[in-house]
């Protein structure tokens, strides 16, 4: 199933959208550093969710999906802070596409008055969605990521890569760091009690299937599985 999901994603064009289970989409997003990548959707009951979904090439796509489905955008989370520097507009322009939703991030990632709101403060919003954060740092002091048990899905932002889409592999690398040392990460990694069906990062392939996310994560904590 993890392949045929993967196959779907790389025979789109930037911009474009993918159904990769009943309530996720992503929408596939420039290349970066050699790795194409992906923000995502969530829509259950015809409330929604975006994660990392801020760019204007992705901007028809999904509100193309939100009008087919109904449904309403409740938050916009960012996994970290290089997505402000992203955004394709300035954020209440953003915020704008999708029904004014706010958009959230960690407080450690929010440096200056630019209408992004901190997660902290507004998490009636996740618990709409039974979704958790944690906070990982490492790729950027304010890097989290977002899991959604409901569907075992962990978004996992930059704190972890996916492999490219021209390569055979099928694991999840870590970032190069801004912050803390390399073994805080791993031991955040190591230590998740989290057992996810799937991680969806915003860079490489994503990782579906419970053997497969054991394989991947496996690969992750080793000492030399930092991105190239
Ligand atoms: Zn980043």
């Amino acid at each position: 199933m993890s392949q045929e999901i993967i196959k779907k994603i790389e025979n789109k064009k930037v911009g474009e959208a993918v159904e990769l289970l009943k309530v996720l989409w992503a929408f596939r997003l420039p290349k970066h550093r050699y790795r194409y990548g992906q923000s995502y959707l969530v829509i259950r009951d015809k409330r929604a969710f975006l994660v990392d979904a801020v760019h204007s090439e992705t901007k028809e796509a999904i509100k193309a999906i939100l009008e087919k489905n109904n449904a309403t955008v409740v938050a916009i989370i960012l996994t970290h802070g290089h997505l402000i520097g992203q955004l394709g507009g300035t954020s209440s322009e953003v915020s704008s596409w999708f029904n004014n939703a706010p958009i959230l991030a960690h407080p450690s990632d929010i440096t200056s008055a630019n209408g992004i709101q901190e997660i902290i403060k507004n998490m009636e919003l996740l618990s709409e969605f039974n979704l958790q954060f944690e906070h990982f740092g490492g790729h950027t002091p304010g890097s989290i990521i977002i899991h959604y048990p409901k569907e075992g899905l962990v978004f996992s932002g930059d704190v972890a890569i996916g492999s490219p889409y021209d390569s055979e592999d099928n694991v999840l690398d870590r970032p190069p760091l801004q912050s803390t040392d390399e073994t805080q990460v791993i031991d955040m990694w190591s230590n998740m009690i989290f057992e996810p069906n799937a991680i969806l990062p915003l860079h490489g392939k994503p990782v579906f299937g419970e053997e497969n996310v054991k394989h991947a994560l496996v690969h992750l904590v080793k000492k030399d599985s930092i991105m190239k």
